[in-house]
This record gives C-alpha cells, structure tokens and sequence, in this order.
C-alpha cells in the first residue's frame, strides 16, 4: 500500500486533534481517508500508547511511506511533554517536573508500594479505588490476590497526573489553587504523563492505577479529562481498567453527572470536600458559592457506582479550620446519603498560606468520630513531602506564575 502523496504530511491531519490524542479509531478515520487499512490505525496506536514510542522511524511493521507521513504530518507526532528534573523522596515516590511544548511545566508523581500493602498503605486508599472496595472480597480483588502469588515486579505505582497548568479553583489550603489558571492541558498531555511515568519506573516497578489528583480540576477540563481516561483505558494501548483510575473533583456538579454517565460509573470518583459546612466550605473552596454541599450530595448519590465500590471523601485536616468535633459530625451528616470512605490528609504546608495540619492527637480523635459512626476512615500517610510532591504542594513556579491573580479573582467572582 502506498500512502504518498495522498498521506501528506498535512493530510494526515485529522482536524484540529493532536496526533498523540486520536485513538484508534480517530487514526483510522485519518488513514481510511486515504485508502489505508483499519489495522494500520490500530498498529500505530499501539506503537504510541503500548510500547510508548512516538518517533515513526521505530515503528517497524510500517510501511515506510507511512512512517515518512506520520514523520511530516503537522501537528507532529512528538512526545506532548520531556522530563525536565527528577525529585526522588526518600519514601521513594518521585516527582517529575515536566517542560511541555509551549514551555509550561506541571509535574507528575510516582506513588509506589509493595505488592500486597496496598490497602494498608493510606496513600492507596486515594488511589484504592481499583475495585478491591469493601471487604477486598471482589472478583477484582481477587483477582489482584492471585497475581500477587505470581513473581514479577515487587512494587506496584499509582501515578498521579495533572490536568491543568494551575488551576482557577483557588483553594486556600493548595499550592496550585495559589497559582491561579494558566490553561488546559490537551488529553496528549495529561495522557503522556503516564508514558513518561511509565518510563520513569525501576525494574521491579509496575505501573498500575492512575489518579487525577495533580495540578488543576480535571472536571474543570472535562473534555481533556475524558479522553485520557479513554487514551489510558484502551484496551489495544496501556489498557488500565477504569476501575484503577479515579478522578478527583472540587464539587463540579454537572461534569460529576457527565462522568458518570460517559463511563457508567466505571471510574473511581473522589471529592475534595475538606469542610462539611456550606459556609466554611465557601470560605476555603470558592466552588462551594455555586455548587452548595446539598446540590453536592445529590450528584454524588446519583453516581453509578458498580456494587461494592465507594466515592472517596478527600478532607484535608487544616488546625483550627475544619478539626473540630462538629467538623467531624458535620461530615457525618454530609455522608449518610452516601457510599463514601474518606481519606483524612493532615496538610502538607506550601509557601505563601499559614494554614497548617493539627497536632496528630487531634487527627486521630477526627478520624475516631468518624470510624465509630462506622464509616471507613483513613489517615493517608505522607508521601513525598520532602519534594514537595505531596498532596496539595504541586505548584507553578511562582515566578512564571504572572496571571495567578486575575484567574484566582475570575474564579472567586465565577
Ligand atoms: S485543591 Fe484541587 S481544585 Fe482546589 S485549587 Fe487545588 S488543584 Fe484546584
């Protein structure tokens, strides 16, 4: 088959879509066009999201009039991102500080664990939402038993990406809400954090859930959002089950419903609530003014969860804003409607807020309120704190952060 001159370097193009965004069926609508056969679309969707190579002189079983084309084609087939620093914790998560095409940097973080410690590992319970909810007793989680008995990689990571350079949210509590909004990432960005991270893992490492937990709201980017989650879960690419990726949201109400809806309900759902009372929760979350916590219970009640599975409540414990006993029963009440576990973060401190974490008696009394009214209750471990990777602390270098302030403003007027 010969794809010059009719695949030329611009027609290969398919509207405004990156390359490293089209999945395989986007691919085959691009070469079908030109008379190319359907498995060449999927060969080369596997080159890129199974085997992580993006330059077309490695993609072998191609022709080579296609590998010219897809060489030439503009936009061009390139990695979206390259590692610019490596900060490696001594806990042994690592942050990857990553330079994108327009000279935006968001980072990205490698969260491992041993095999079989997960859901005693607190940080899992954030990315736990792997179908292994409940008692562990799920087709899933014993599937995940059995093939801890088999011997491969010692360590399993859970990746977390961003989804936003900056973020408009302006919580008061997170470095990235400090930043204020600088753009969207494309679902090549967001999805290409994941190669990279793959890339990134040890010989006894193995990539296995992702959570969208990093810079920025991934609701806030829907449609970027969405199609990672597509470009990640196929099965013909990385293929990681939905249910071993969670998207975290600040409260996005109708983008909670169009999640659950674009994929059943299939991917795991935490909420960054960190406050229980609507007028609290407003004075740290400006998101809380448009979509108030009743509007928010009803949306996450609506969620699709399959059998067994639980939304995960995020509340970040900050001293004397939200730790108080009536915090706690104030939480309670927010949960009764629903399916939830919740995952206490004592805060990590950022540059420029004075808000910190409680003295760690008071965590445990909180989580004791909340454990004893029978509600799965963890206090998630610190990771990465010593590279600022920690949650809450992924941030814009304040120095190229110019316009954080008027998109901070914008998002409190919103
Ligand atoms: S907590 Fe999440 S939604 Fe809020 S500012 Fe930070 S990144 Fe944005």
């Amino acid at each position: 088959m010969r794809y010059a001159p009719a695949l030329s370097a611009l027609t290969i193009m398919d509207g405004e879509l990156q390359p490293l965004s089209r999945l395989p069926e986007d691919w085959e609508r691009a070469l079908a066009r030109h008379g190319g056969p359907r498995y060449r679309a999927r060969q080369v969707f596997r080159w890129i999201w199974a085997r992580g190579v993006t330059d077309p002189d490695r993609m072998s079983d191609l022709p080579k009039t296609l590998r010219s084309a897809l060489a030439g084609s503009v936009p061009a087939l390139a990695p979206p991102a390259t590692v610019v620093h490596t900060h490696r914790s001594l806990d042994g998560s690592k942050k990857l500080v990553l330079g994108l095409a327009d000279g935006a940097e968001i980072e990205t973080v490698l969260l491992p664990v041993a095999r079989g410690t997960e859901t005693l590992d607190a940080d899992a319970a954030a990315a736990d939402d792997d179908g292994d909810d409940e008692d562990g007793a799920s087709a899933d989680a014993r599937a995940d038993a059995r093939a801890d008995a088999r011997p491969g990689p010692t360590r399993r990571v859970t990746q977390c990406v961003s989804t936003q350079v900056g973020c408009a949210m302006a919580c008061t509590f997170c470095a990235s809400g400090l930043a204020g909004l600088r753009r969207h990432l494309d679902a090549s960005e967001i999805a290409g954090q994941v190669l990279l991270g793959r890339a990134a893992c040890g010989p006894d490492e193995v990539l296995r859930s992702v959570v969208f937990m990093g810079m920025g709201e991934p609701l806030h980017n829907y449609a970027g959002t969405a199609r990672a989650i597509r470009l990640l879960s196929h099965p013909e690419g990385l293929a990681i089950p939905l249910r071993r990726i969670t998207v975290s949201t600040s409260g996005l109400v109708p983008e909670i419903a169009e999640l659950g809806r674009d994929f059943g309900g299939a991917v795991g759902l935490a909420v960054s609530l960190h406050q229980a009372d609507d007028a609290k929760r407003s004075a740290l979350m400006p998101v809380n003014r448009r979509y108030g916590l009743a509007e928010l219970a009803r949306a996450l009640a609506a969620y699709p969860l399959p059998p067994r599975r639980r939304i995960t409540i995020e509340y970040t414990l900050l001293a004397g804003e939200n730790d108080a006993p009536e915090d706690a029963r104030a939480l309670l009440r927010f949960l009764r409607p629903l399916r939830a576990k919740v995952n206490l973060i004592p805060m990590n401190r950022i540059t420029g807020s004075t808000l910190g974490p409680p003295d760690p008696a008071r965590v445990l009394a909180f989580q004791r309120l909340v454990t004893d009214a029978g509600i799965g209750c963890f206090v998630r471990r610190r990771r990465g704190d010593d590279v600022a990777a920690a949650c809450g602390q992924l941030a814009l270098d304040p120095t190229r952060s110019a316009p954080r302030r008027a998109s901070a403003r914008r998002a409190r007027d919103a």
